[in-house]
């Protein structure tokens, strides 16, 4: 990571920091370089990734030069410190200036696949909407992807290159990776209304303060039509998700050309490649729907979250939702007459309904209606509380639902500052199939959550199950996510399992003759983790030295080897992968 340029200097890169969330979700082995003295490092190095601009000295750009010539792999994220030559790219400079500022800005605007069939575009269906970034052109190097500006129209600008130099290679990725991943999935701080649909379907102006009026993705553009629903269109590209991958892909795409091994942690357990959860919110606490809806998630085999609201349901329901499984967790309302936004409330509301809850202390919280207010307050008030998952980014209209805020994945956000702030978020895509949104939807937040390896996380009100075809609706879309692998887990669950594998450490990477090897341990228990390397041809896994049942997947668009094994805590295992 580049430093950040002083406050009132432009900059091409927003939470530059954010890469490292970004790859520890991946799971993927990295060491972190101090920048200064780069040129030490490089000898052992055989990818780097730099993300933000400055200029290298010429003496390290030299180094650079050499190391990349050598067989080396230069990935640059919004800036070339002064590699220009090396990436084959011509920064484009200001096209006004008083002399002062030198280096261009890329502003909003739309990643458009040149190369559709690349390997690191192919998971791409519209171009992809990004905030930020580096202005280049492509001058040697080979354009990958050029830049549509905000309003869709063709500029002279590169988005994504990549440049053979000598045995190496060299790909520039000009928007703000980072700063684009964060501005989508939170959205901006929002004190008032965000702006409607234009086609009506999403009101969003409606004096009710909740997460989507600080979403930033394009109606017309991010919006796609649902085949056989007249006239409705949603958010059916996970585009940050899409932007994270696209920076995977270009890592394995380098790996792949070197005939590197790199190993990874994959997402969840037995290398399932996607996961649903199903969330309930008890608005009104009907205890007979209650009743209703274990009913039909009891039959569909799964556990659900309950995110009860109060004054909660009678201590016989609590206790069943308990006694089947499932989780019980916290729904705040600062929607009802008389029930406020605000820290003491939401404190209140936790304690009030741990009381409730007996024994189970809640860690997931949903918010009545997705209110929200301000920008990431919220999430410092859920950190306080002990709440270690939130749920209350989604849509609260029908012409939003999909993954509005770009993402199906938990992941932890950034404050104002760039601080990672300790809850994860997990979006809900919808609510309510057949209420909210057509039955349509289903298939494709399903196939879409499965193509991304993410979750398919649907919200089902106990209030609408007795409705004509909605019990019917929500077995539909579990069986859809079923059938594309997943299994449905509750936000607990997903919490527990994302940080402990947010806990292991991969150490010492070092290729051998046959393949490579690298030290893994965690700070918790992990039962049948999958391990995965990327491996080309290579399909032995070892653990310590004992063969391990393989199999060869294809993840992301390239083909990994994989094993499961039970990961104990404190133990540091040496994985390694061979012919
Ligand atoms: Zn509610």
């Amino acid at each position: 990571m580049l430093p950040e340029p002083a406050p009132n200097l432009p900059r091409t890169v927003r939470y530059s920091h954010y890469v490292t969330e970004i790859l520890d979700h991946a799971g993927i082995y990295y060491e972190l370089l101090d920048h200064e003295p780069l040129d030490e490092y490089l000898d052992h190095l055989k990818v780097l990734v730099t993300v933000g601009e400055g200029v290298f000295p010429e003496s390290s750009i030299q180094k650079l030069k050499d190391w990349v010539e050598c067989g080396g792999a230069w990935i640059g994220v919004g800036g070339t410190c002064g590699g220009d030559d090396l990436f084959g790219v011509e920064v484009l400079p200001p096209t006004w200036s008083l002399g002062k500022i030198k280096s261009g800005t890329l502003g909003e605007g739309y990643l458009q696949p040149l190369n559709e069939t690349h390997k690191t575009l192919e998971h791409l269906a519209i171009p992809l909407h990004f905030f930020g970034g580096m202005p280049v052109r492509a001058n040697g190097a080979e354009e990958l992807a050029s830049v549509l500006d905000a309003h869709y129209r063709p500029t002279n600008r590169s988005a994504l290159t990549i440049n053979r130099a000598g045995d190496g290679v060299c790909m520039l990725l000009a928007p703000d990776l980072t700063g684009t991943v964060c501005r989508i999935q939170q959205g901006i701080g929002m004190t008032r209304d965000g702006v409607s649909a234009p086609d009506g379907t999403a009101s969003i102006e409606d004096r009710v303060g909740k997460t989507d009026d600080g979403a930033v993705l394009d109606w017309l553009q991010d919006r796609q039509p649902v085949d056989d629903v007249e006239g409705f269109s949603a958010f059916l590209q996970p585009i940050a998700d899409q932007w994270r991958e696209l920076f995977l892909r270009s890592i394995f795409h380098v790996c792949t050309l070197h005939n590197i091994s790199l190993p990874l942690i994959w997402l969840y357990p037995r290398a399932l490649p996607a996961l649903g959860e199903i969330s309930h919110d008890t608005d009104l606490c009907e205890a007979p729907k209650a009743l209703s809806m274990m009913k039909v998630v009891e039959s569909a085999g799964i556990h659900t979250t309950w995110c009860v609201i109060l004054p909660g349901y009678p201590s016989e329901i609590i206790d069943a939702i308990k006694a089947a499984g499932h989780e019980l967790a916290t729904h705040y309302d600062a929607m009802t007459a008389g029930c406020e936004w605000g820290e003491r409330e939401f404190t209140d509301t936790v304690s009030k309904l741990t009381e409730m809850f007996g024994d189970s202390k809640p860690i997931t919280n949903k918010n009545h209606y997705l209110r929200w207010e301000g920008d990431t307050e919220f999430f410092d008030w859920c950190v306080k509380n002990g709440i270690e998952i939130d749920q209350s980014k989604g849509p609260s209209k029908s012409g939003n639902v999909g993954f509005g805020f770009g993402t199906c994945h938990p992941y932890f956000p950034v404050d104002p500052d760039g601080k990672l702030i300790d809850v994860l978020e997990l979006p809900t895509l919808t609510q309510d199939i057949l209420i909210v949104a057509p039955r349509e939807l289903s298939a494709y937040l399903a196939a879409g959550a499965a193509k991304h390896h993410g979750i398919m996380h649907l919200l089902f009100h106990p209030a609408h199950i007795e409705k004509p075809g909605v019990a019917d609706a929500l077995t539909e879309a579990i069986n859809l996510g079923k059938d594309q692998g997943m299994e449905f887990w509750t936000a607990r669950n997903i919490n527990n399992w994302e940080r402990a594998r947010r806990s292991i450490k991969w150490q010492g990477w070092e290729s051998t003759a046959a393949g490579a090897r690298c030290c893994l341990s965690a700070s918790r228990e992990m039962k049948q983790a999958t391990i995965m390397w990327l491996s080309g041809d290579k399909r032995t896994i070892t653990i310590d030295g004992n063969q391990q049942n393989a199999k060869v997947l294809e993840r992301w668009g390239f083909r990994f080897a994989a094993t499961d094994f039970d990961i104990s805590p404190g133990t540091t295992y040496l994985a390694e992968i061979t012919e």
